[in-house]
């Protein structure tokens, strides 16, 4: 029998601290997905994290496939990032000055990504990708950007941007504040459509398409086989920079990133989450040329009082060091046998069900398939979702609040771990399928 934890209603100390934290923060939260909005019911709060487990203030454990948004890929708390940060702040926190950790990452980054000669640190993935739109119109002279629908390239006005259907419409502001005028120079289609980036790209000049090359912000949705290296093409064509913001698939979805998947090199890359295994690291980069129009050597002014931090360059140093080959093709393997083994279960209950995964990315979706667009994935069975979110809680089993997040895996998943979470999901499933709890 799995675990049966209750719902956070009531007199639990998450809910406690919950009430609380609603009375400081909008929502309770600090990030908004965090508040359950999508799923619905009440968070429960974290107080500590030790390899594939996470446990609640009521001190519940859960097998984690949220792994704090992707950055965990050595899993949580692993006791050689814990002894590199250890060893960073008995040196001091910050210094506001150039240390040897951050060529020491830099030069991590460039062994598997060959592209980035040159980057520049950043605390949050949402600076790295407004700091790209920035460079992109400085080097091309134009202002239009272009993104997909689905795609989250973090909250800067630039990319606060709804799609319109199917056709190239401009920008409408997906969020009050977001200047219409701003948002008028951001241009979004359908993933996947290439025929439409073609029709914008020779119509509107472009100084950056900007994609995740596969899209783990709206649900999991992976490009169809011309679409990147057409992308390419068109942006060659046609005078743009290609983008790849690769804040979550980097170091997840090929030992390389995207560029090594499918082959294509990007002129520039956003990249987060896993290159600071937990704590506050971005970072952007690409050729030393591009990188050049970065202050001081060029004129595109982009600064950071704590950019490359010692503690958060130590903690993504010991993660990448950390992720051999060896280590990521094991974790590919793991996450390939939870996406089969959750794909069985579906069938075998007759639940329309469709899941996939890219190295220690995954996700599903609760849809016959295909699925090649957001379009699609609004299409995929919500309330579905909700009922086996809250079922696979219940059971001790942590996936991200919402069906359109991709998931993790770590390196702390291992057959036992895999084993254990099919079992209480398939309970899950079949309690969901059934409408029980
Ligand atoms: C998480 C994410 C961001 C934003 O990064 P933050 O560190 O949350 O600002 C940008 N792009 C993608 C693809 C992401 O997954």
């Amino acid at each position: 029998m799995s675990p049966r934890i209750p719902a956070h209603n009531g007199t639990s100390r998450s809910a406690e601290i919950m009430s609380r934290a609603r009375l400081r923060f909008p929502g309770g939260v600090n990030s908004p997905v965090r508040a359950y909005r999508g799923v619905g019911g009440e968070p429960f709060v974290a107080v500590r994290g030790k390899g594939a487990s996470v446990w609640d203030a009521d001190g519940n454990e859960y097998l984690d496939y949220v792994l704090s948004w992707g950055p965990l890929v050595l899993g949580h708390a692993p006791d050689v990032v814990l002894h590199a940060v250890q060893d960073a702040m008995n040196d001091g926190t910050s210094f506001g000055m150039p240390t040897e950790r951050e060529v020491d990452l830099a030069d991590a980054i460039a062994a598997r990504m060959p592209h980035l000669e040159m980057v520049r640190f950043t605390s949050s993935g949402t600076e790295a990708t407004m700091s790209i739109a920035r460079l992109a119109r400085a080097v091309t002279g134009r202002e239009h950007i272009l993104k997909f629908e689905g795609c989250y390239h973090g909250h800067a006005d630039a990319f606060l941007v709804r799609a319109g259907s199917g056709v190239a419409t401009l920008g409408l502001p997906d969020s009050p504040g977001v200047p219409d005028a701003l948002a008028r120079l951001t241009l979004t289609c359908a993933f996947n459509d290439l025929e439409a980036v073609e029709r914008i790209a020779r119509e509107v000049p472009l100084a950056a398409i900007m994609l995740e090359p596969i899209v783990g912000n709206g649900g999991y949705i992976e490009p169809l086989p011309d679409f990147i290296p057409g992308l390419r093409r068109i942006a060659d064509e046609t005078g743009a920079l290609l983008v790849f913001d690769e804040v979550m698939t980097g170091f997840r979805i090929a030992f390389g990133g995207a560029a090594e998947r499918f082959n294509v090199t990007p002129d520039l890359t956003a990249l987060g989450k896993v290159i600071g295994g937990g704590l506050p690291v971005a970072a952007y980069g690409g050729s030393r040329e591009v990188m050049s129009h970065i202050a001081p050597t060029g004129p595109v002014y982009q600064a950071g009082t704590l950019s490359g931090n010692p503690l958060a360059m130590a903690a993504g140093l010991a993660t990448l060091g950390g992720l051999t080959r060896e280590v990521h093709d094991r974790i590919t393997e793991q996450t390939a046998a939870l996406v089969d083994g959750l794909r069985g279960i579906a069938s075998r209950l007759g639940v329309p069900f469709i899941a996939s995964h890219a190295g220690s990315m995954w996700g599903f979706f609760f849809h016959e398939g295909p699925v090649h667009t957001f379009a699609d994935a609004q299409q995929s069975d919500v309330a579905r979702f909700r009922a086996f979110f809250h079922a696979a809680r219940r059971r001790g089993v942590s996936l991200a609040p919402s069906a359109f997040e991709a998931a993790f895996m770590s390196a702390a998943h291992g057959p036992r771990e895999i084993g254990e979470t099919l079992h209480r999901l398939d309970e899950a499933m079949s309690a969901a399928a059934a409408g029980r709890d």
